[in-house]
This record gives C-alpha cells, sequence and structure tokens, in this order.
C-alpha cells in the first residue's frame, strides 16, 4: 500500500508493536538502518514486506518498520514488479 491511509485503532496499535519489536531501527536498511525515533512520526513507517496489492496482510510476519525514504524507494521497485510497465499498483480486491 502507498503511505499509511489507515486510522483504526486496531491498525495503530499494530504498528506500536512492530515499532517496539524492531526497535525502531529502520528493517529495510538501504538508510543504513536508521533510528526511527530521530525521525519525525510520519516518517515512521510500518512496511508489508508481502504488499497489499500482493495479497500480504497485517499479520505481524508480514510487518516491518522502515524508514519514509526506504519505504517509498521500496514501494516503487515494488511496484514495478508487480505491475510491469503499468504506473499502478494492481488492485487485490
Ligand atoms: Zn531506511
Amino acid at each position: 500500500m502507498i503511505g499509511d491511509t489507515r486510522h483504526s485503532y486496531a491498525w495503530k496499535q499494530t504498528r506500536l508493536r512492530i515499532l517496539e519489536r524492531d526497535g525502531y531501527v529502520c528493517q529495510i536498511g538501504w538508510c543504513g538502518g536508521v533510528d526511527l525515533l530521530s525521525l519525525p512520526e510520519r516518517e515512521r513507517q510500518v512496511d508489508h514486506i508481502v504488499p497489499v496489492a500482493a495479497g500480504g496482510t497485517d499479520d505481524d510476519w508480514n510487518l516491518r518498520v522502515a524508514c519514509a525514504k526506504c519505504n517509498t524507494s521500496r514501494q516503487d521497485r515494488e511496484f514495478a514488479r508487480v505491475s510491469g510497465t503499468n504506473p499502478r499498483w494492481i488492485n487485490a480486491a
């Protein structure tokens, strides 16, 4: 998914749990593993390892924390892989 568009209570709890599990360190790591506590709140993101668009779920095993920079770069790559030349995410629904 692009951005963090869900704001339900359950998602906030999940997000916090993943941040704490991963120690507030970016798990994608292209940034060298930035300390997310040094970033503004909106740049502390939770990444779906298997994208929602590809059938990924919100289960803990499919989630990891990432900084905004890595997450955005990854989504760009993932999106190219999943969609080929089409500049949109495939809607799994
Ligand atoms: Zn990062």
